[in-house]
């Protein structure tokens, strides 16, 4: 706040010089290299250069016309889109941003580096960016409100922009004390690169030696990385953008947040988004029993096993408290 335009540049990256090709090629692989002379950048337009990775994610799914399918690398796509997404709702956003059960720093680890891998970022700058989200939904300052700049912009557009590269350090204190939080947030190209590495050598070795899997390094390398990685990205967007516009409200947020089915079927319960915003400390969304809320489940079979603990219900006062009594759709002032 108030030091839009100040350029201390006291960072290394000021120091290496003012070329852009030579700052934005450091910001591929280094995403704490974002000074305020970048952050402050006025404009509402996507820099192209620094998303030029992002654009070619989507790009190389055109790759399946040369490199065909098989069941093989359709099951590698599917279950990789699982595994990443229950990381994303279950960690980044029901664990990291907002706390609402607790784990061992080895699991913590474990679903950050999975989290990391589907190339959402890393998991400072995902759970400050939506803590920030909550604290002025669908309000001017939201930074990807779909009533204030449209749904293009809160579905993809916003992430492209040079403001939201930082990480808004001061609102994730508590997950800053882990040193390998930290890097894996600040080096959060290095997991997905790995994974997209660890598909093309599995297909190649599934070639040489299991040829009736009828699959290839290439293959696995579109439908298990480009692939599922788009459509699992796109998914998560869904509540970021649908969200707060189709569906249901069970709740009178000050928000235009809303309960959709299919979203949630999409996100593995993120869809109950208007309970979410309800009330946010809950580890499930789906707040009824016909709600469904495949992260819940999957968190409730991680407790028994040990591996989470504490995971904080919805109090029976909140059920019922502040219901949109009459099914109205707009939210309050609006
Ligand atoms: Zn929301
Ligand atoms: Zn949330």
């Amino acid at each position: 706040m108030g030091s839009v335009g100040r350029n201390t540049d006291r960072s290394w990256l000021g120091r290496i010089g003012r070329n852009r090709l030579v700052q934005t090629l450091v910001r591929w692989v280094d995403d704490e290299a974002v000074d305020e002379s970048y952050t402050a950048r006025t404009t509402d337009r996507p820099d192209w250069f620094r998303v030029l990775p992002f654009l070619v994610l989507h790009l190389a799914c055109l790759g399946v016309i040369w490199v065909g399918w098989s069941w093989t690398a359709v099951a590698v796509a599917a279950a990789l889109y699982v595994v990443r997404m229950f990381a994303i709702t279950a960690f980044y956003h029901r664990y990291f941003s907002h706390r609402t059960f607790r784990t061992s720093r080895f699991w913590q680890f474990l679903f950050a580096l999975l989290g990391t891998s589907a190339v959402q970022r890393g998991p400072l700058w995902w759970a400050a960016h939506h803590r920030h989200h909550h604290k002025c939904a669908d309000k001017e300052d939201d930074v990807h409100s779909p009533l204030e700049k449209g749904f293009l912009w809160s579905h993809v557009t916003w992430l492209t922009t040079p403001a939201a590269f930082r990480t808004r350090h001061a609102l994730v204190k508590d997950l800053a004390a882990y040193p390998e939080l930290r890097f894996l947030n600040r080096f959060s190209v290095l997991a997905p690169v790995l994974l997209a590495a660890a598909l093309f050598g599995a297909g190649e070795l599934l070639r040489g030696f299991v040829p009736a899997a009828g699959t290839s390094g290439p293959q696995l390398l579109i439908w298990g990385f480009f692939i599922s990685t788009v459509v699992l990205f796109h998914a998560t967007s869904t509540i970021n953008s649908l969200d707060h516009l189709v569906g249901r409200r069970r709740y009178a947020t000050a928000d235009n947040s809303r309960n959709n089915l299919l979203l949630a079927l999409l996100t593995f319960g993120e869809g109950w988004h208007n309970n979410h915003h309800h009330y946010a400390a809950s580890a499930r969304q789906g707040f009824f029993w016909w709600e469904v809320d495949l992260t819940y489940y999957g968190l409730w079979l991680m407790a028994r096993l040990g591996i989470v603990r504490d995971l904080r219900r919805v109090p029976a006062r909140v059920l019922t408290s502040n219901l949109v009594s009459d099914g109205a759709s707009r939210r309050p002032g609006a």
